[in-house]
């Protein structure tokens, strides 16, 4: 912009210095023809007259007889006056200057009669000298010369006087052009300077528009793309949209071998709503339901509205199949939540449910189309079995999930109507061969499906929430339970609960446990918390807060299954870990392979060399008693030396080692 004004300024500049210099030549060629014209001109004038004068002059001196100059110089006088009227008339050059003849008529004329007066002088003056003697001064005849000789200077003199008043007329003439052109000048400058200012005034509106314009063809375009790609109604994706991150998120997937859930969601009788409520109901309806679709979804999941009460959602990068399942389940649940509630609309409450089909990429098709289609026909069977429900397309995987479902239904009966049992496992102090203390194993006393263990339920309760509940009510009857062995004189020793990952990285873990020992007076280190190798590193920050909090609060804190977490041996630094469960895996094959024991070896070394307690896992037989023994483990635990038992069983076992001091132990119940 600033260019096209540079180039406007300059052209315009020049446009001015041209016409400055056409004007400034033109007035001193115009000046010049003038001065050059009249000057010889004016000389010409005089010269007829100065010549006339001296012929008459001479002639009066000759035919007075008081000259001696030949009469010859009167008529040459005669005759240069007379060149110099002709050259007037039709121009002549001499040694004096260059004539130009006159245009003027008048002139034309006067200086006709000043030739004819001229020559009308000269025939008399020659008659005069022939015959000189009757011409002496004061004769008639020279009275009749004068007389011509004066028309004749009359004439010239009126020639002289309309050729200075010619002159004059001219130059005024020119002074009137040359004023007029340095007004021309002047207005040609204020033009040119008025539409320089205009022109930038006109190319900055021009920019200005030219910038407007451009802002709206870009709103337009952002319009018509949000047209061309988004529901009005409902603000969300439209089909087109939709199809493009389908197929965007699974060429993500595919490279990354990453898995994709497609839910297919499909309000259920939502043509009754529009048939018994109008078409504006129906739209409201489907702009809640899309906001409350909304609502259940991460900032990265996608939505889109397929038309009508059609409805998708894409779960995309997910790592593995059973994260795929467990995403679709949890996104599935809570949107079936969420659409169960009535809308108050128009003064009357609507319900309207929703059936989800939900497919799953790759297991359930490798193209976006596939996975609609199947993605559709999951919904259409969640309508025909489970409307308000949600199926997946696998008829297996339906199967699994709706076993985990019932599970997850039974386990929240399960908490409330005291089917869940507590057991417990002996821990052995090694070097004093006593018992030390006990692990808190839930168990499940399903009333059709008869005890459950808890790796058939736990994984079911952590992915929908109800570990939590179920690690409290653990936490609180195992230490409810010890305070009652206390109060009858045995000795547990430490109780050991596990805490699952969600309770320790949401839950409100400090206030169940400080409630817990509070309530059931548990002694400072009587109370250790089993925590995992992941739940720690989920958030370190929270991790190493909530841990320094438990540890003030006199609980000891271990880390269950250790070594099968491959993760940073640096938390051992960071955390305040006080014991370390050394998993099963590491026990079992110590005795006979040899890079198994030198695993466990190092692990007890590192546990020596950080302070911490070891307890080893799964002793089965009395070789890997001995080996555990023998590298330093001051804590063990196994079947060898206590299968997980019951509350009564335990206690028997408490009573039997208060009076004989029972090694191992007859009890055997799981
Ligand atoms: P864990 O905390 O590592 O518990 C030890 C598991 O190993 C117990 O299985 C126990 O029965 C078993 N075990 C102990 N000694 C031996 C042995 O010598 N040989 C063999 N083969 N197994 C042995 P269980 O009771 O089935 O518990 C499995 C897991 O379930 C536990 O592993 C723990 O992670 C979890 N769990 C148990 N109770 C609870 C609970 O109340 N809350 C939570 N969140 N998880 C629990
Ligand atoms: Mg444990
Ligand atoms: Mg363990």
């Amino acid at each position: 912009m600033k260019r096209i004004r540079q180039i406007y300024l300059s052209t315009s500049f020049l446009l001015v210095m041209v016409v400055s210099l056409v004007v400034t030549v033109f007035l001193a060629v115009t000046g010049e023809r003038i001065a050059a014209k009249h000057a010889p001109l004016v000389a010409a004038a005089m010269e007829v007259k100065l010549h006339a004068t001296l012929g008459h002059l001479w002639f009066e001196e000759i035919i007075a007889g008081d000259s001696h100059e030949d009469i010859e110089v009167v008529w040459r006088h005669l005759r240069q006056a007379d060149w110099y009227a002709l050259a007037m008339l039709e121009g002549g050059s001499n040694a004096k200057g260059i004539y130009q003849p006159l245009d003027d008529p008048v002139m034309r004329t006067e200086i006709v009669a000043v030739r004819g007066a001229l020559h009308d002088f000269e025939s008399i003056a020659r008659a005069r000298h022939a015959n000189a003697g009757v011409s002496f001064p004061g004769s008639d005849i020279d009275q009749i010369f004068d007389q011509l000789f004066n028309n004749f200077l009359d004439n010239a003199d009126r020639v002289q006087t309309l050729l200075l008043a010619l002159v004059k007329r001219d130059l005024s003439h020119f002074r009137y052009m040359s004023w007029l052109l340095i007004g021309l000048m002047t207005a040609v400058l204020l033009v040119v300077g008025y539409l320089i200012l205009r022109l930038e005034r006109q190319q900055t509106t021009h920019l200005s528009t030219i910038e407007i314009v451009n802002q709206q063809i870009r709103e337009k375009n952002t319009e018509l793309d949000y047209l061309a790609h988004f529901d009005s109604l409902t603000k969300l994706p439209n089909r087109t949209l939709f199809v493009d991150r389908l197929a965007r998120a699974l060429t993500h997937a595919k490279r990354k071998s990453a898995h994709v859930v497609l839910l297919f969601l499909d309000l259920d009788r939502f043509k009754s709503v529009n048939d018994r409520l109008g078409h504006a109901i129906g739209d409201e309806v489907l702009t809640h339901a899309a906001s409350r679709l909304k609502r259940c979804l991460r900032s990265d999941d996608s939505i889109a509205r397929l038309g009508g009460d059609e409805f998708t959602i894409i779960l995309s990068d997910i790592d593995s199949h059973e994260q795929a399942i467990n995403a679709a389940k949890s996104v599935a649940r809570s949107v079936t939540e969420e659409m169960s509630a009535p809308y108050g609309l128009d003064k009357q409450m609507v319900t309207v449910t929703a059936s989800i089909g939900i497919a799953v990429y790759p297991e359930d098709g490798l193209t976006g189309d596939e996975l609609l289609i199947n993605a559709d026909h999951a919904m259409y069977d969640a309508k025909a079995h489970d409307r308000g429900g949600f199926r997946f397309h696998s008829a297996e995987l339906n199967r699994r999930v709706t076993r985990q479902l019932t599970m997850e239904s039974d386990l929240y009966e399960a908490i409330d109507e005291d089917q869940l049992v507590v057991y417990y496992q002996p821990q052995w102090d090694l070097q004093k061969d006593t018992l030390s203390g006990v692990e808190a194993l839930v168990r499940w006393q399903h009333p059709v499906k008869g005890k459950l263990m808890p790796n058939v339920f736990i994984p079911v309760a952590e992915s929908s929430g109800i570990v939590e509940r179920i690690d409290a009510w653990v936490l609180r009857t195992a230490c409810r339970q010890v305070q009652k062995w206390r109060s009858e004189g045995l000795k547990p020793g430490r109780l050991a609960v596990n805490i699952s990952a969600p309770l320790f990285s949401h839950g409100d873990l400090f206030k169940i446990v400080s409630d817990a020992i509070f309530e059931h007076q548990m002694h400072d280190g009587e109370l250790e918390l089993e925590l995992t190798e992941s739940a720690l590193l989920q958030d370190v920050d929270h991790a190493q807060k909530l841990m320094q909090r438990l540890r003030r609060h006199g609980v000891n804190l271990a880390i269950d299954d250790f070594g099968t977490g491959y993760s940073s041996m640096a938390y051992l630094r960071d955390f305040p870990i006080t014991t370390l469960k050394i998993d099963r895996s590491f026990i079992m094959n110590a005795p006979d392979d040899k890079a198994a024991g030198a695993i466990l070896h190092s692990m007890v070394e590192l546990a020596t060399h950080t302070d911490k307690v070891i307890v080893a896992e799964g002793i089965e037989t009395k070789q890997q008693e001995q080996l555990v023994r023998s590298l330093g483990c001051e804590f063990a635990q196994g079947f060898l030396l206590g299968k997980p038992m019951d509350a009564g069983q335990m206690q028997a076992l408490l009573i039997a080692q208060t009076e004989k001091n029972v090694r191992y132990l007859p009890y055997s119940s799981d």
